[in-house]
């Protein structure tokens, strides 16, 4: 008897995960082992079309599917590219790339992420059905035919077997009833029927069956016998080619799900023929959930490709632009040359045709979603917003029209996400600005002293709490000739009250604000009577281009150069502290520069900076105490 290899202690981990917990519905893994049985079948036609040499008939791809109720069997098997032994250790001995549990153990995963639907773990189902699996196959250009064997979660064997022609063939030991649970329907013909035909009709070679009929028995009248019959399951026409009348949203999803587009249930569906100057048949999908590695470098976007129902490739990436990278889906089209490498084929003047075509009906399906469904929309926004938003700020701006209609900000008197044609439809004449305000979350902002007259004056203030938003911000510079202004820059567009003008007060204060100035030397660049600021004593704004926000999102960034905003230290002269300030420089300089300090790191605080020195700064309160 050989040695079992064991799986991968995480494997084992995510295959016992996976049997109990990822698939609410167990007759799924018939779909899961059809699906790879369709694209091995689809990699062989693929290489038999670009390496030539053999001819590709039709008859000879298959899948069959057969059940033996008394050994309690169930076997699935194709004519496709198979596997070698390397193929079957890699393939079928490792459940998931390792980094991918180590994600879900690093970061708590919320909804949000919906790991599971990430790993490659479809094979895995079977486990839910079975308690034994054997794959026989014998792999493409291979003399030998391979054996693994596996009951679960403790390991595998492989080992060499006897298999004549190429492809693949499962055998599935289906678990006795239990208790709980029935395991019986696996292994009825009406059942296994209704699944292939629920999840597989689309799969495009046939996936043949025994079936039993019944018909007149010869010679007997009036009696009738029963036998058995080979027949075809599913209809082949791709989904793309049927009518859109005749399609549920069932039938896309189950695509969706046949194709491991994602575990989730796409939030929408766009089924898309084009016949014209271009012409295409599509589906896409806006799933509902970020995938877990969307916001990193591993996340490859793209459509798998096919051409005249043939799969050409399984992510293209030039079908989507980058702000568009979260739609998933396939394009087919007759156009597309199939002689020619994938290189070629890339930079396809068919294909850049297509892919505009494409951008442009995402772009009115989410401006459709906005108008008519707006929760939904929302739901969109949540898991990809950002997405839009680095859109708008990349490539210098050149995405910056067709995205803004798209984009959603918190606003502060709607106490919900508006779109910037919703805020400027609301702005009242005589407000000159569209104003903004940066912070870690809506709370903080909604106390940041900076926003006090902005929101005294009733403006509305869109608050923006992510890293990209106000670079996005800056790139748009203005929407329907409004400028965006932060509520920190210098010039607010609103006029000051006629009893508070803040140039009298500074002229007035100008030797206390440059004594000031000179003991927050190299901190800031200069300390100003505040315009803005009503109840609070303090806060901190910057000049120029480069905000505190700004500067704390760069200097977060890997090799961040060191940035720095020109900060500026505002007063509030109406607040008792400044007649502090000013009694302490009248009478005690020691005292001014212990003011000064503790405002300086109070306004620090209050922006979300760090203090250079906590306890110098816990020391100077203790001498206010004492
Ligand atoms: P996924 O299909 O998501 O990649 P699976 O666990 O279902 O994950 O399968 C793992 C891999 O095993 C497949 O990607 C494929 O390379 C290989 N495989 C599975 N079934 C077959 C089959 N019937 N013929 C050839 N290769 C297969």
């Amino acid at each position: 008897m050989m040695n079992k290899t064991p799986f991968q202690a995480e494997s084992q981990r995510l295959l016992e995960m996976m049997i109990h917990s990822i698939y609410s519905q167990k007759e799924i893994f018939l779909r899961e082992l059809i699906s790879n049985a369709s694209d091995a079948i689809d990699k062989l036609y693929y290489k038999t079309l670009t390496e030539g040499g053999r001819s590709f008939n039709r008859e000879d791809y298959y899948i069959t599917v057969s059940v033996d109720k008394d050994t309690r069997t169930l076997r699935v098997t194709d004519t496709g590219i198979g596997m070698t032994k390397e193929e079957l250790e890699s393939n079928l001995g490792v459940i998931a790339q390792s980094g991918s549990l180590a994600f879900k153990r690093d970061n708590e995963t919320s909804d949000e992420h919906d790991i599971i639907g990430q790993f490659g773990v479809g094979f895995y189902s079977a486990f839910m059905i079975a308690d034994e699996v054997v794959v026989t196959t014998k792999a493409l250009g291979s003399e030998e035919a391979y054996r693994w064997e596996s009951t679960g979660a403790d390991g595998y064997t492989i080992s060499p077997a006897d298999k004549a022609s190429v492809g693949t063939e499962i055998v599935l030991k289906v678990k006795p009833n239990s208790e709980e649970q029935e395991y019986d329907e696996y292994l009825d013909e009406y059942r296994l029927r209704a699944i292939i035909k629920k999840y597989s009709d689309f799969i495009r070679y046939p996936i043949k069956m025994n079936v039993t009929s019944s018909r007149p028995k010869e010679g007997a009248e009036g009696e009738y016998e029963e036998y058995q019959e080979e027949q075809t399951i599913n209809s082949m026409v791709p989904i793309w080619r049927k009518n859109k009348s005749e399609l549920s949203d069932e039938d896309y999803n189950n695509f969706y799900m046949e194709k491991h587009y994602g575990f989730d249930t796409p939030l929408q569906h766009m089924h898309i023929s084009v016949d014209g100057a271009v012409r295409y048949n599509a589906i896409l999908y806006i799933p509902e959930k970020t995938p877990y590695d969307y916001y990193t470098k591993e996340y490859e976007k793209g459509l798998a490709l096919y051409s005249s129902g043939v799969l050409i490739m399984d992510k293209c990436a030039d079908l989507l632009p980058d702000y568009y990278s979260f739609v998933k889906g396939m394009v087919d089209s007759e156009d597309l040359s199939l002689n020619i490498s994938r290189e070629i084929l890339q930079h396809d003047k068919q294909l850049s045709l297509i892919a505009k075509n494409i951008n442009s009906k995402i772009t009115s399906q989410l401006q459709r979603m906005l108008k008519d469904e707006r929760d939904k929309y929302e739901t969109f926004y949540k898991a990809f917003g950002t997405q839009l938003k680095y859109g708008v700020y990349s490539d210098y701006g050149s995405h910056k029209d067709v995205l803004q209609d798209l984009l959603l900000f918190y606003s502060s008197t709607q106490k919900q996400l508006v779109t910037l044609d919703e805020y400027v439809s609301r702005m009242p004449e005589e407000q000159k600005y569209i104003y903004y305000a940066t912070g870690a979350s809506y709370d903080r902002i909604e106390k940041l002293p900076q926003t006090e007259l902005v929101a005294e004056k009733g403006y509305e203030i869109l608050y923006l709490i992510e890293d990209i938003d106000e670079f996005a911000i800056k790139m748009l510079m203005n929407y329907k000739e409004k400028e965006f202004r932060s509520v920190s820059s210098g010039d607010l567009g609103i006029e000051p009250d006629a009893q508070e003008s803040t140039t009298e007060e500074t002229q007035e204060n100008e030797a206390l604000l440059a004594e000031m100035k000179k003991l927050l030397e190299g901190k800031v660049k200069d300390v100003r009577v505040s315009k803005r600021l009503r109840n609070h004593p303090v806060c901190l704004t910057a000049d120029g281009e480069l905000t505190i926000e700004m500067e704390k999102v760069l200097r977060s960034m890997p090799n961040s150069q060191n940035v720095e905003a020109e900060k500026v230290l505002e007063i509030n002269t109406h607040h008792d502290v400044f007649r502090s300030l000013k009694a302490a420089f009248d009478q005690d300089r020691d005292k001014l520069a212990l003011y000064t300090g503790l405002l300086y790191n109070q306004a620090l605080l209050i922006e979300g900076l760090p203090i250079q020195d906590p306890v110098d700064f816990t020391n100077d309160i203790f001498k206010v105490m004492v």
